[in-house]
């Protein structure tokens, strides 16, 4: 009988590239035809409903109601024409999915008859039954009502049959239980901080926003296979597996030819993507065979993070077309590369300057510098706070691990940059600058030269880089929403930039001329963060022992960093700029704790199933076959014959009845350390119990398995093969 892998290895290799029907028509004519944008609005609105759906989105003022219902009357005559029959708001509630809930457009009026309905309320504000999601105890069951508000900031959109509402989630007293909320305030946060800024330098700024784009990384895995594998399909990840003989070494699948299979998934999914409005531009293969990239042109934050989420469930739906699965999991496979999601960001003004690119004159490369300065320290500031909104269970297997960076914040910024903050730093005297100073300062200031991104991008060890025009937060994983790191991220630079106008405003105060203030201001901020600024290897044993001389955070255990949320300085500053409540932060900590206790429950009972149901049995029926030749031996050949021919079989007996001893001691200390582990009602000793007492086994049980697939009889191994899951035919 063929075993349950053997009929997944065979399905998996019969099959052929699927054609797909693709449109003849240009990308450019199909884009963004179900998104409700500008455009269509402009045809289905009325004047008074257009401007103020407008001003809502350029200025974050409300829609009220009368416009509001104008507005769901337009919305549901287009979506309706584009074939929606269900409408629903669609948010991003802590389980680091989205959601939607769906209700049909209509209404039952008498008995026989239905109307096609959809009135402002509901697209104001629904309150779905919502008690099952993340809510850190702000919201007790019997209070279970959560509201989800419409966000006019991002277009809606139609996706199957369904009008989907991009809306914020908070609860029934107004704490936020999703992403969007505190985005929103962080992006509105930067907004105001950057425009007070800019009023120093170009008095016609009036909005800041911010750029981002997030190139996705991902694996591909036949589906086949994929349900073969309990492990990948309960979690993410693989559990156990040896490494193939041949995985990445050659480094002969980065930028190489993408099979046929995989092209005509990503077509799929990329006209899937454009249809939707997000603007996918790149695509190639990654380092690890099957992990492949896909990356937009970057837009405005908020829209980018909403992008960016959707991007990865159409991916999914796809996927199953083409019979893939795609895994976003951080740390899919031991071995190889793990996936990660590069966040390019910086910071553009509604006049059309990018604040994070050196301009053409001295003047803009001032702004340029104090907006530079800003950013390297707030990293080096708030270096804890980063690395925490970037820690999860996945991802604490990449970092660190030769592949990603490790747990320690730097910042890259190139030989130029440094070249020019080092020059500022000597050059800007503490005494009163005479005017040929001032002068040369801002000749030699306004000769930085343009900064092509390839001249800085090569080093990609850096957790955060700066390329040119943006820095990239190299650090965040491939499965994350966005959001977090982003709120983190723009709330750190958002308070350097109102600490810079106040060092700035004290400096003019007493009388010390802008420019030399300007100057001042920078230099003392390039003092202050030198110690984040790193160019070498990230990688090297040398680098953390220099930044453990430098005073910077090697911390790297993902519980003591997601604590770092509701530290007293992080408290501070999310509470300043409003982003966060106190409250808030405690509710989201206690969310990550326990959803990485549970996350760390099902990875172990996944585990201990899987040993002990699929891998023991076939280990002992094969270590009977061995027993049954040895025995045979022995009967045809005398003693001394039969001891040299049976040795070898002996040895794996031999091996095997050690491995196996070890598998199911250590499966059973497992769940006994589970059991104590359970019963601790406090969350975060429950979570130090699991990490500390429960996750070393996963390693060792993994260990023994591992070398136990070395031995049993390829034929009867239950589990698909790294060999088999990594290459796609
Ligand atoms: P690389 O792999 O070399 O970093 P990619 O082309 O894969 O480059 O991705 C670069 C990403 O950076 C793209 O999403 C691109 O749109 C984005 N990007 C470029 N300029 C900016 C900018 N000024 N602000 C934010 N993102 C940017
Ligand atoms: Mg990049």
């Amino acid at each position: 009988m063929k075993t349950l892998r053997f009929k997944a290895v065979e399905k998996a290799v019969s099959r052929q590239a699927l054609d797909v029907i693709l449109p003849s028509v240009k990308t450019s004519e199909y884009f963004a035809v179900d998104v409700f944008n500008r455009s269509t609005m402009q045809e289905y609105l009325s004047r008074e409903a257009f401007d103020s759906v407008m001003e809502a989105i350029e200025k974050g003022t409300k829609v009220d109601r009368k416009v509001s219902s104008q507005v769901s009357q337009g919305m549901k005559a287009w979506a309706i024409s584009r074939g929606a029959t269900h409408y629903a708001h669609w948010f991003h509630p802590l389980t680091g999915a989205t959601a939607e809930k769906h209700d049909a457009f209509f209404e039952p009026t008498t008995e026989a008859r239905v109307i096609e309905n959809f009135d402002g309320t509901k697209l104001v504000q629904q309150e779905p039954d919502a008690s099952s999601f993340p809510s850190g105890g702000m919201r007790n069951t019997f209070e279970a009502r959560g509201y989800t508000a419409w966000d006019p900031s991002s277009p809606a959109f139609v996706m199957g049959n369904t009008l989907c509402i991009p809306s914020v989630y908070v609860s029934f007293k107004g704490d936020s239980l999703d992403y969007k909320t505190p985005l929103l305030k962080s992006i509105e946060a930067i907004d105001k901080a950057g425009v007070d800024l800019c009023s120093y330098f170009e008095s016609n700024v009036t909005k800041v926003n911010v750029g981002l784009g997030c190139e996705q990384e991902y694996f591909l895995v036949d589906d086949a296979l994929f349900n073969a594998r309990p492990d990948l399909k309960l979690t993410e990840r693989t559990l156990m597996g040896h490494s193939s003989a041949k995985d990445q070494q050659l480094a002969d699948h980065y930028f190489g030819y993408i099979p046929l299979r995989v092209g005509a998934f990503m077509r799929e999914f990329e006209i899937e993507a454009y249809k939707l409005g997000i603007p996918l531009k790149t695509r190639h293969n990654e380092v690890a065979p099957n992990q492949y990239e896909s990356a937009p042109v970057f837009e405005e934050g908020n829209l980018a993070v909403d992008h960016n989420q959707l991007l990865m469930t159409i991916m999914k739906r796809v996927a199953k077309k083409h019979n893939f699965e795609v895994l976003f999991h951080e740390k899919p496979y031991k071995g190889v590369n793990g996936s990660g999601k590069h966040c390019n960001w910086s910071l553009l003004t509604d006049t059309g300057i990018n604040l994070l690119s050196p301009g053409k004159t001295p003047k803009t490369n001032m702004l340029f510098l104090a907006f530079f300065v800003s950013v390297i320290k707030g990293v080096y500031e708030y270096q804890d706070l980063l690395k925490a909104s970037i820690v999860s269970l996945g991802n604490e297997h990449r970092l660190g691990a030769s592949e990603a960076p490790p747990a320690i914040m730097s910042v890259f910024l190139g030989d130029e940059m440094n070249r020019v903050l080092d020059e500022i730093e000597s050059k800007v005297s503490a005494g009163k600058m005479d005017k040929d100073e001032k002068t040369e300062l801002k000749i030699n200031v306004g000769k930085i030269p343009e900064i092509m991104p390839d001249n800085t991008d090569r080093n990609r060890t850096s957790p955060f880089a700066f390329t040119g025009n943006r820095f990239e937060f190299r650090a965040v994983g491939s499965s994350a929403n966005v959001a977090y790191p982003m709120i983190v991220l723009n709330t750190i630079v958002a308070r350097q930039l109102r600490e810079f106008k106040k060092e700035l405003d004290k400096f003019l105060e007493s009388g010390i001329q802008k420019d030399e203030a300007i100057f001042r201001v920078i230099k003392k901020f390039i003092i202050a963060s030198k110690k984040i600024r790193f160019d070498g290897n990230n990688y090297s044993g040398e680098w953390k022992e220099e930044a453990e001389a430098r005073g910077l955070s090697l911390c790297n255990d993902v519980l003591d960093l997601l604590k770092n949320i509701v530290s007293p300085e992080a408290k501070e500053l999310f509470s300043e700029f409003k982003v966060f409540s106190e409250h808030e932060l405690d509710a989201r900590l206690e969310i990550y704790i326990e959803k990485y206790n549970k996350k760390m429950q099902i990875e172990s009972r996944v585990l201990g199933d899987l040993a002990i149901n699929h891998i023991l049995p076939v280990v002992y029926k094969y270590q009977n076959v061995l027993i049954e030749n040895v025995n045979g031996l022995q009967k045809l050949f005398k003693s001394p014959d039969s001891e040299r021919l049976s040795s070898p079989q002996m040895m794996n007996i031999e091996e095997i009845s050690s491995r196996t001893v070890a598998v199911f001691t250590r499966v059973n200390d497992m769940i006994e350390e589970r059991r104590k582990a359970n019963k601790i009602e406090d969350n975060d000793l429950k979570a130090r119990e699991y990490n500390d007492k429960i996750k070393p086994f996963l390693d060792e049980i993994r260990y023994e398995i591992d070398h136990l697939e070395m031995i049993v009889d390829d034929e009867m191994w239950p589990l698909p093969k790294y060999r088999e899951l990594l290459f796609i035919r």
